[in-house]
């Protein structure tokens, strides 16, 4: 049996030390996270508490054609481009993954989040699930969590709910939504998490997800992530 000086054999324990030494050295790769869920199921206070937690992720500020809601920024929520700034974007290939979604495009750029990566940062993308499923497919290493309500007349308590805070009444828009939360639910077998947001346990959801990041990250034999 062949042994180096201090006797141990080697290669027996190159690849494990290596990775320890990956690990421990803080250049672990980084990873990459999906978060999606049905519209109305609370994912922006979710988010909003990751930020709290300081979780240390990059959150992906998508762009989307639609208009801006009150009280969203430009840049900060989203960067709100016409259907012509969008079609461009999408021509020249410097989105990652895009999709339709009620009428309206939505697309995550390629430059911060390839920055992001590069600076060994987590990146998170809060996206639907055609916009998943792309992603799946570019980057099979990625992390889907897919955010449940507790039931879909939970889900209506929700969009009844903001509707009235918003003061503005539309069973229609509810009925849509309901109707598109169906078949988002559909999608979450091909999903690697379920996290479901029980009504006022916020932060019980906000502490899973952290889990989630949390144990993915010391996850052994991550590959870097190219795209
Ligand atoms: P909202 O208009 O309510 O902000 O978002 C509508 C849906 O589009 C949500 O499910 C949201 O997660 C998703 N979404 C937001 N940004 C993107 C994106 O860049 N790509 C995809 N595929 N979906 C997105």
């Amino acid at each position: 049996m062949v042994r180096d000086a201090d006797g141990y054999q080697p290669n027996s324990l190159a690849g494990p030390l290596a990775v320890l030494q990956r690990h421990s050295g803080g250049a672990a790769p980084a990873r990459m996270f999906v978060l999606s869920a049905p519209s109305g199921t609370g994912k922006d206070a979710v988010l909003a508490g990751l930020r709290r937690r300081n979780v240390g992720l990059h959150i992906a500020v998508a762009c989307t054609t639609r208009q801006p809601r009150l009280n969203e920024v430009n840049g900060v929520d989203y960067h709100f481009v016409g259907r012509e700034e969008f079609a461009e974007i999408r021509g020249s290939g410097e989105f990652l993954e895009d999709a339709v979604y009620a009428g309206h495009g939505y697309g995550t750029r390629l430059g911060p989040v390839r920055e992001a990566l590069s600076a060994s940062r987590d990146v998170l993308l809060k996206i639907e699930v055609q916009g998943a499923a792309t992603v799946r497919l570019k980057v099979p290493s990625v992390v889907l969590i897919f955010l449940a309500p507790a039931s879909l007349e939970d889900l209506r308590e929700r969009l009844e709910c903001a509707a009235v805070e918003r003061g503005v009444a539309d069973p229609e828009d509810i009925e849509r939504r309901l109707g598109e939360a169906r078949r988002e639910l559909a999608c979450m077998p091909g999903y690697d998490y379920l996290v479901v947001n029980h009504m006022n346990r916020l932060e019980d959801t906000v502490r899973q997800i952290e889990a989630i990041i949390l144990s993915e990250r010391t996850r052994i034999g991550a590959v870097p992530i190219r795209v």
